[in-house]
């Protein structure tokens, strides 16, 4: 599933961020009239009068299914997961029987039925005297779990049907955000978030995005039978930041590298804030919220909705977590002798001090405390004591892989990067 490792890459915000859109997505998918319960019959002459779109529906989630008995069940009946659901109260909901719930969760492929989301689908399936003859679970886009009871007992099998992966290029030109941008081009959220998250220890997306940016993308499609069936990695990408080329490659160990092979991920974030909750993307000439200056002191300030989650740029400890009239909440962090970071006017604090904290790990959130006029995260960058950019000081560049994984990475890096130029300069000089 790479999508859900993808997902558990991201930085804490950006899951959080996800997680609240998908959250958003489901309850747009719960709130038109449609019923979570739909029963649908096999007979044929009702699957005539199912209206085309709805049948190819119905015909998509059958292909996944090889049908070793169709006789066996007389009837199927598709159940959306709702909010808070179980198995149990799904098996209540549709009368069966506790002691089949139990026998389940004996097996020991059924493992992912105790862990349903929202919007997830079950077919149940019933024997002509409505009895459970059988239970259907998507695993992924290519892999289904069947339940069966058989004459012997009951039974659980993994159906994987073969996907074929196909390249697509998607590019975008930010003219008011980098989101718009992003969906303009035609990427989906989870993909959005993902090309931020690859960038995020170059490049301040919450600051530094400016109009007239570009970032070209190849990633992954999976198509089953001709239909696109879901979204896969990215596999390289280029973003262009007032002028600046950036570039990253996916490695075969799942994580992105610059063409050089040095890791994209690095000791410190770009900016403790995630750029969705920023409200406005770019302000060349941003007011300090206090001093109405153009250029923010000693700190970079990042105005957004008080509760906004503020992270660790960098992994450390924590050597102050406290309270002053002038800072409000404020935390410190120091990441080795020479890295200081600063968080001020914090409404939570959620680390004390002396705790280890983790690169990306929420320490609190985004506040108005202290002496401020508006919601925003103060944030400081200390080198060996001395204030700094945190957008252009100098960081220690990450390891390059070793040299057989550079062998193998750097061949494939140069062919998909000499594709994306390519094609990304075709798809410009369209625009
Ligand atoms: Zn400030």
């Amino acid at each position: 599933m790479p999508v859900i490792r993808l997902f558990r890459r991201l930085p804490r915000g950006h899951r959080i961020a996800i997680s609240a859109l998908s959250a958003g997505m489901v309850l747009l998918a719960l709130l038109p009239s449609e019923t979570a319960l739909a029963s649908r019959s096999l007979a044929p002459e009702q699957e005539q009068q199912a209206s085309p779109a709805r049948k190819r529906a119905l015909e998509l989630e059958l292909e996944n299914i090889p049908f070793r008995d169709q006789r066996r069940h007389a009837r199927e009946q598709v159940v959306q997961v709702r909010s808070g659901d179980t198995l149990s109260l799904i098996f209540a909901r549709l009368k069966l029987p506790p002691a089949l719930l139990h026998d389940i969760s004996l097996l020991k492929q059924a493992a992912p039925l105790q862990t349903l989301h929202p919007g997830d689908k079950l077919t149940f399936r019933f024997d002509k005297d409505d009895g459970f003859a059988g239970l259907l679970y998507p695993l992924d886009a290519a892999r289904t779990l069947e339940i069966s009871q058989d004459p012997q007992g009951l039974n659980s099998r993994v159906h994987s049907a073969s996907l074929e992966n196909r390249n697509k290029f998607a590019q975008g030109k930010v003219d008011s955000s980098f989101w718009n941008a992003g969906v303009t081009a035609g990427l989906s959220a989870g993909q959005i978030m993902s090309l931020a998250a690859m960038f995020a220890w170059d490049l301040d997306f919450a600051l530094d995005i400016r109009a007239g940016d570009y970032f070209t993308v190849l990633f992954e499609e999976q198509y089953k039978d001709g239909l696109r069936v879901g979204t896969g990695d990215i596999l390289a990408a280029e973003f262009v930041n007032q002028g600046k080329v950036y570039q990253a490659v996916r490695h075969e160990d799942g994580n992105y590298y610059s063409p050089d092979g040095r890791a994209m991920r690095k000791s410190f974030l770009r900016a403790p804030v995630n750029f969705s909750h920023i409200s406005s993307n770019f302000n060349p000439r941003r007011l300090h919220p206090v001093t109405g200056q153009v250029r923010p002191h000693r700190g970079i300030d990042y105005a957004a909705r008080t509760g906004t989650p503020v992270v660790a740029s960098g992994s450390g400890v924590v050597t102050e977590s406290g309270y002053n009239r002038f800072n409000g909440n404020y935390v410190f962090i120091r990441h080795d002798s020479t890295y200081v970071t600063k968080y001020l006017h914090l409404d939570k604090r959620m680390v004390k001090k002396g705790q280890r904290v983790k690169q990306e790990q929420q320490i609190g959130t985004l506040g108005a405390t202290g002496r401020v006029t508006g919601p925003h995260l103060h944030y400081e960058f200390l080198v060996n004591g001395v204030h700094q950019d945190p957008k252009t000081v100098k960081l220690p560049q990450a390891a390059r892989l070793p040299a057989a994984e550079l062998a193998r990475f750097q061949p494939r890096a140069r062919q998909l990067l000499a594709q994306l130029t390519r094609v990304g300069e075709v798809m410009l000089a369209k625009n």
